[in-house]
């Protein structure tokens, strides 16, 4: 049964994962968006995986002010760059 109550991105989220951020930096975003059942889906790196289906670029944070259309055409140029890296 799936946790629902917690943003299902947090398995492949650097930002979850406090790969791109410090770790105190890391715990306010899983406080305030990850694990917030009410406040996840207001994250913009969410938004923009489910808009798009795509990996969102890492260094768009959950607060990003960029809108969401510019974030998925982010994305698609990210995606299209590690298709051609890795042919
Ligand atoms: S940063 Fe956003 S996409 Fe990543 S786990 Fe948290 S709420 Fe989900």
């Amino acid at each position: 049964m799936k946790n629902e109550s917690i943003c299902p991105r947090t398995k492949f989220c650097p930002v979850f994962k406090r790969k791109i951020i410090s770790e105190a930096t890391g715990k306010e975003y899983r406080k305030d968006y990850c694990l917030v059942e009410t406040n996840f889906p207001s994250c913009k790196r969410y938004q923009s995986f489910l808009a798009s289906g795509l990996k969102t670029p890492r260094y768009i944070l959950p607060d990003s002010s960029l809108p969401v259309e510019e974030i998925v055409e982010e994305a698609k140029k990210f995606a299209a760059h590690n298709t051609q890296a890795a042919s």
